[in-house]
């Protein structure tokens, strides 16, 4: 199974110099934005993980019994024995249920906007010539 490798790199460009940048993204948002099935969760998964502390950092979000994102946890945060709300109204449950999300480095967020920056001063000069 091939990963579009450049698709999604640029989708991870155009999320991390979003104003402001998009966060706590999930591997199926990666997968929706560049148009594959969940057929390639796994291989979008690993190749997400690789870029684990260069690129992305991956978190835990915890979610409410009735699946709203309360909060995101570095992976190897123990919270066992704490008690969360939900703004829903659902109210000291253990946490207990969460999604894998990404967030960006700032290193990548700032390289990110060099390589847009320069990117839209090429268009500005092509247009011009
Ligand atoms: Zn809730």
């Amino acid at each position: 199974m091939a990963i579009p490798y450049s698709k999604i790199n640029d989708i991870l460009l155009n999320w991390a110099t979003n104003d402001p940048p998009i966060e706590d993204f999930t591997v199926e948002n990666v997968l929706y934005a560049a148009g594959l099935d969940s057929s390639y969760y796994e291989i979008v998964l690993r190749y997400l993980m690789s870029k684990t502390g260069f690129e992305l950092i991956p978190k835990k979000m915890l979610v409410c019994p009735s699946n709203h994102k309360i909060q995101a946890f570095d992976l190897d945060e123990d919270l066992e024995g704490e008690l969360f709300d939900c703004f829903c109204g659902e109210s000291d449950f253990e946490a207990e249920d969460f999604i894998l999300v990404f967030s960006f480095t700032d290193d990548f967020k700032k390289d990110a906007l060099k390589k847009k920056l320069m990117k839209n001063q090429e268009q500005r000069h092509l247009q011009l010539v």
